[in-house]
């Protein structure tokens, strides 16, 4: 039995000011909840938003993560000064990251390779864009990225792992996957790990769907048995949105 892991992504939203705000209003509304939650914030709001999130349920996460350890690389953050500025999770090869900031298979993976070295738990983003999936690639599609950013993991190490299905048509624009069109595909993603780390690890894998996720459409996703959770966008930034998805259970 997979326990269900929903998570905020904030994007480029929210000062540290406004995490403190956000967080403390958060907690209350989401002690009971029956999944991890996590929220993925710009790495200058992580020590606002442990500080605020200190003994909750309410996990702090990163959006991204440079490869190397050190070195002169301007602008970029190591896993171990996100980890040493608390947080838990790391978001990886988001689809803006790969459409904006030139972010690809190889290059995901080497930032899970380094993530997960650094003790970071990372959530994978897959997902097929509109007309991949209108021409028939999306398994094949999903597939290899889900298996390229996972080389190198020990199967174990795999296990850890959450993967986020993220079809690219449904992110920020209020289109959102079918139930059964979410859980077939993460259906696939979970055969593609079967097939080259076992069936215990593809039964252990988290797998959550992103897109347009919102209290209005939760509890039918939730539902779906492949689907493990929620990478939330947009409604992650009111907290009375979020924890509304974040209960969907009640
Ligand atoms: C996301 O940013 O990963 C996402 C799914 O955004 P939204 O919920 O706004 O579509």
């Amino acid at each position: 039995m997979r326990k269900a892991i929903i998570a905020g992504n904030w994007k480029m939203n929210k000062t540290p000011k406004e995490a403190t705000e956000l967080v403390n209003a958060l907690k209350p509304l989401v002690k009971d909840a029956v999944c991890d939650v996590v929220v993925c914030v710009p790495a200058v709001d992580i020590a606002n938003a442990v500080e605020a999130a200190a003994g909750s349920n309410i996990k702090v996460g990163a959006q991204n993560v440079h490869f190397m350890e050190s070195g002169a690389y301007t602008g970029e953050l190591s896993a171990a000064m996100l980890k040493e500025a608390g947080a838990e999770y790391v978001i990886i090869g988001h689809s803006e990251r790969r459409q904006y900031f030139g972010e690809t298979d190889f290059t995901v993976n080497k930032r899970v390779l380094a993530a997960v070295k650094a003790g970071l738990k990372v959530i994978v983003c897959v997902g097929e864009k509109k007309e991949e999936r209108v021409d028939g690639y999306t398994d094949a599609l999903v597939s290899y990225q889900t298996l390229i950013a996972l080389t190198g993991l020990t199967p174990d190490e795999v296990k850890d792992v959450i993967i986020a299905y993220e079809p690219v048509w449904a992110i920020g624009t209020g289109l959102v996957a079918t139930d059964e069109q979410a859980n077939e595909t993460i259906g696939v993603i979970r055969k593609a790990i079967e097939g080259k780390y076992g069936k215990d690890v593809a039964d252990t894998v988290r797998i959550q769907y992103g897109g347009s996720m919102k209290p209005a459409n939760v509890k039918g996703l939730m539902a779906q048995p492949e689907i493990d959770g929620g990478l939330i966008g947009g409604a992650s930034l009111k907290a009375d949105e979020f924890a509304l998805v974040v209960n969907y259970d009640k």
